[in-house]
């Protein structure tokens, strides 16, 4: 595999998985192998934490907390993987261990990741207040997948954002299958709103940067949902090799420096 970029960028890739995929073993190998030959430099994780048995998808379903201590287990032999810890708001119900667990590991959590898809739950569900007051509780960002199923709407998303303003939210994929432009506005009033780019056309940053929008949004891949190849989807290739000619300045912040904010991460410690 040839190289993509000949001098050295700092890459996050904000938005990536692991989980039985076909199993997890494989889902590591092609997570680590595709992030080396891309020079992606540090990956925000989730493991798979789908709440129902999907038709023809193998899955397992597995309990929030014994997903992230699988998690945790790889990202700590792992420093480039930084872990997200994955709610099941559905189907659990036990918040205050989850608390308890975040008490303990606070120093190895990033942020929650939620699925209103595979959780069949709207974000603006009830049940998953507990978890957003944890995460106001403790700072810690939540990356939600939006789309346009019923449970995955964008307006859910950005009700709740305005309900819970010192909530960081990134909005995955800026509406998967949708209109990513529908969040502009949003992204302007709300300043605790991101999108990322997952598998988002790099023609959308184009019309960020009209906007001067490019510190809301974070690239991000869905690595490695295709396998090994996810990163060499031409959506992808399109923001390796910076296409659309962004400044050094908005090329890092797209491929990084948003990244770092919104994380609350220091590259130093991350590099030691
Ligand atoms: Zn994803």
């Amino acid at each position: 595999m040839k190289k993509r970029n000949n001098y050295k960028q700092v890459i996050i890739d904000s938005h990536t998985h692991l989980g039985y995929w076909p199993s997890l073993n494989i889902a590591k190998k092609n997570l680590l192998e595709s992030m080396n030959d891309h020079n992606i430099s540090f990956s925000i994780v989730s493991f798979d934490g789908s709440e129902f048995k999907e038709e023809g998808r193998f899955n397992k379903l597995i309990p929030q907390l014994n997903a992230t201590k699988k998690l945790l287990a790889i990202t700590k032999e792992h420093k480039n993987l930084l872990p997200l810890i994955w709610i099941r708001p559905h189907t659990e119900e036990n918040i205050e261990d989850l608390e308890a667990f975040l008490i303990k590991h606070r120093q190895n959590i990033y942020g929650l990741k939620f699925h209103p898809y595979t959780s069949r739950l709207r974000i603006s569900d009830p049940r998953v207040k507990p978890y957003l007051d944890l995460a106001k509780k403790y700072r810690l960002p939540v990356l939600v997948h939006t789309a346009t199923d019923k449970y995955s709407l964008f307006k859910y998303l950005i009700h709740v954002a305005k309900e819970y303003k010192d909530v960081t939210f990134i909005a995955a994929h800026a509406i998967l299958n949708g209109n990513n432009s529908l969040t502009i506005p949003y992204l302007k009033s709300l300043s605790n709103l991101y999108v990322d780019t997952a598998r988002v056309d790099i023609s959308f940053i184009s019309k960020l940067k009209e906007e001067n929008l490019l510190d809301k949004v974070l690239f991000g891949t869905d690595n490695p949902i295709d396998g090994y190849e996810t990163l060499n989807n031409p959506i992808y290739e399109n923001y390796f090799n910076n296409t659309i000619k962004l400044t050094k300045q908005e090329y890092d912040k797209l491929m990084y420096k948003n990244a770092l904010k919104v994380y609350n991460l220091n590259l130093k410690d991350l590099l030691n």
